[in-house]
């Protein structure tokens, strides 16, 4: 975000100077912002930053690269570049974390494929917390 709008200012800067253009600015300003808005989407695991479909995972689980929007109900954001985690989706990968830790133990010795398939599932939960707690950490520092 801090890049984004670092990005809008350096827009506006040359037509700063000289005559009355404070509205053209802030039409400009919403302009930039409505244009980013319509990319990014807001979810309870993740933010989606919809900037270019060809990098969207769900459209290339669905087959469907050229769609105009994301498929949040297809979304692996612990492996889409185009997904960013934030403190606020925490609780929701905890739960995943824990839920699937109860299922790993209940499994009997027979679910060989269904476990691997769990710890994987796990592992991508905890690297998406670690990387949540990093980040809260750096931001405190
Ligand atoms: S997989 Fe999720 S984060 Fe990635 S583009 Fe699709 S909806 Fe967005």
């Amino acid at each position: 975000m801090t890049e984004f709008f670092a990005h809008i200012d350096g827009k506006l800067a040359p037509n700063d100077a000289g005559s009355p253009k404070v509205q053209r600015n802030n039409r400009e300003v919403l302009n930039l912002l409505t244009k980013r808005a319509r990319t990014l989407h807001l979810g309870t695991a993740n933010y989606c930053w919809f900037t270019d479909p060809s990098r969207a995972l769900c459209l290339k689980l669905a087959g469907t690269p050229d769609a105009e929007k994301p498929l949040a109900g297809m979304c692996d954001s612990a492996r889409c570049p185009q997904a960013t985690h934030h403190p606020c989706h925490r609780p929701v990968w905890a739960e995943h974390a824990q839920q699937t830790t109860t299922f790993l133990g209940d499994l009997g010795p027979t679910g060989k494929i269904e476990k691997a398939r769990l710890q994987a599932d796990l592992d991508r939960a905890q690297r998406v917390l670690d990387a949540i707690d990093n980040d809260t950490i750096h931001e405190k520092e």
